[in-house]
């Protein structure tokens, strides 16, 4: 919003230099990557992308030929990932092996086989680890994905889980693909759309779900500037409750 003085006292750990660990959880189709790493910016924090971490992990496993339904398969494939991912939230760099995979891991074949792969207990823990630990080298850092409140960094300053309907989430991402010319298809849109929810929020292994403590925040009808402001608002609110140190 231009110019527009956001009313909330802005307590030190938010506007200085102070540690600051935000969890921002939720479904696809949320604005959750665009919003998260704005909110980084806005904050001077670095900023992980936990959901690019199980692409590169997924796109590995469609590399090497493995079914989709062979867990052990695809846990020793993933043992050892060459992955890197950057943290700048200005500068997005994803590689696997060296390679720039940034792009191929949006791709259709990635994202029609990421819930599987993501859904096998050794990559969640391998991932998961790696996400600890990345997080802990980082004074300041939104990480985003859909357990990070949960259970991947349960002690997190500030959580957020980020909701929007269904409709709202496939219109946004169909509006999407007709800008980056991948066609226009609201209804199959909508319906990959409530096909992930249903297996990222009902499998085993870290279901999506809010963790207790976490602020909801519906995205349906607002726009990116709005989002962000509100997300501020959230973060400032959490660290003055809970003093940025749960
Ligand atoms: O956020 P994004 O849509 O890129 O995530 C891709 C997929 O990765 C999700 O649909 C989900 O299956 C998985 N994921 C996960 N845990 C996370 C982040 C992503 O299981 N923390």
């Amino acid at each position: 919003m231009n110019g527009v003085e956001i009313p909330v006292e802005v307590p030190g750990a938010l506007a200085g230099q102070a540690p600051l660990v935000v969890a921002m959880d939720g479904p696809s189709g949320t604005g959750k990557s665009s919003v998260s790493r704005r909110l980084a910016t806005r904050l001077g924090a670095r900023y992980l992308d936990t959901g690019a971490m199980y692409r590169v992990a997924t796109l590995r496993v469609l590399r090497t030929g493995i079914e989709l339904t062979d867990s052990a398969a695809i846990g020793a494939a993933v043992k050892e990932l060459p992955l890197t991912i950057g943290t700048d939230p200005s500068q997005e760099v994803i590689e696997l092996d060296g390679e720039d995979v940034s792009a191929e891991i949006r791709g259709d074949a990635v994202t029609k086989a990421v819930s599987a792969v993501s859904a096998v207990a050794e990559v969640r823990e391998l991932l998961v680890a790696l996400q600890r630990e990345i997080t802990a080298t980082a004074q300041r850092i939104v990480v985003e994905g859909r357990d990070i409140g949960t259970v991947v960094l349960p002690d997190a300053d500030a959580k957020i889980y980020l909701t929007a309907s269904a409709e709202a989430r496939a219109e946004r991402r169909n509006q999407q693909n007709i800008r980056e010319g991948r066609g226009d298809d609201y209804a199959a849109v909508l319906a990959d759309v409530q096909r992930r929810d249903n297996l990222d929020s009902t499998r085993k292994v870290s279901p999506l779900r809010p963790a207790a403590d976490a602020v909801l925040v519906d995205t349906s009808e607002l726009n990116m500037d709005e989002v962000i402001d509100e997300l501020y608002r959230v973060v400032a609110q959490q660290i003055s409750t809970t003093g940025g140190n749960r």
